[in-house]
């Protein structure tokens, strides 16, 4: 029998959550940390977990640390904050995973600070929502050193359908950029059908289903539907984590026309006060919500 990995798990936000949970049913030993201490607390209440108080608590114990944190800066924050993942020694071979929505720079920056210390690294986001997490049905791409991905590979079966090795580091977060551009375009593309056929008259209980029916449709189109004939807006993926992503791809030289609309939209649905609700909620705004 293969000894399964010790993981240590920083991140308990909508993606974060279940992903532990299906770690913890699949039999491997998860310490959490999260910076509102509440909801690591919680969920060790729920399913009998161990929480830690720092990343660098997890250190010592772990063969992995998996982070699924907002952005950049809170992926930063576990190298650079207090009591950071430097500041105390790993107990073996340690290997740090990104599995948030990150640049490629900050990536790329990590990466080199952890190999000065002996540290590998892999950049692995996900394509994805809270369901698909739930279910255990991510698809996870992979930048890095591919023997590193061999040894992480085991907790990654347990977390998505399939996981991708796609050569050195952080040609995964390319890879994710390019995915949330075209889901970006995608959301906006729904919902200016949407508004399109409200102002003449059709509404969306109406159009829907014709869209889900015919090629236009697809997993996107299903998942939002309940979510904007029963105006639910909350949060699976947040509008401002979408504008976050359209706004690293910018900075990674999007230039192209539709993208470039998006990332406008976005920026201004989120300025109107959109961006801790779903990203669906670009509908509200270009409704003059
Ligand atoms: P979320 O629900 O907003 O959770 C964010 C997590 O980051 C929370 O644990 C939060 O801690 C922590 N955090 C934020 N700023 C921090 C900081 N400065 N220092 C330390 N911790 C910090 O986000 P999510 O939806 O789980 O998404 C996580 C990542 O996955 C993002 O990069 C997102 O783009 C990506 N992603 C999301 C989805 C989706 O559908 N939601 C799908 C694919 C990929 P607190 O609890 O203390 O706030």
């Amino acid at each position: 029998m293969t000894e399964k990995l010790n993981i240590g798990w920083i991140g308990l936000g909508n993606m974060g959550t279940p992903m532990v949970k299906n770690l913890v049913k699949a039999g491997f030993e998860v310490t959490v940390y999260n910076r509102s201490a509440d909801k690591s607390e919680a969920l060790s209440k729920e399913i009998g977990i161990t929480v830690a108080y720092s990343p660098a608590e997890l250190v010592a114990s772990s063969d992995v640390i998996v982070t699924m944190l907002s952005d950049d800066a809170a992926v930063k924050q576990v190298y650079e904050g207090d009591n950071n993942i430097f500041s105390a020694k790993p107990g073996k071979e340690l290997t740090m995973v990104d599995m948030s929505t990150v640049s490629p720079e900050t990536t790329k920056y990590l990466a080199g600070l952890c190999a000065e210390k002996g540290i590998t690294y892999l950049d692995a986001p996900v394509a994805g929502s809270v369901k698909p997490a739930e279910e255990a049905q991510l698809v996870i791409m992979v930048g890095g050193d591919e023997k590193v991905y061999g040894k992480v590979k085991p907790m990654f079966d347990v977390l998505g359908k399939m996981s991708v090795y796609l050569g050195e580091t952080g040609k995964a977060n390319v890879a994710k950029l390019s995915v949330n551009l075209m889901l970006g375009i995608v959301t906006q593309g729904l919902a200016e059908a949407v508004v399109f056929a409200r102002k003449n008259g059709l509404s969306a209980e109406q159009l829907l289903p014709l869209i889900n029916a015919s090629s236009v449709g697809g997993g996107l189109t299903k998942m939002k539907t309940e979510n904007i004939i029963n105006q639910d807006f909350k949060a699976a993926f947040a509008l401002k984590l979408l504008e976050k992503d359209i706004r690293l791809a910018t900075e990674n030289g999007m230039d192209t026309p539709v993208g470039q609309s998006l990332y406008t939209t976005l920026k201004a649905a989120k300025e109107k006060g959109h961006g801790d609700e779903d990203m669906i909620s670009v509908l509200k705004y270009l409704s003059g919500e």
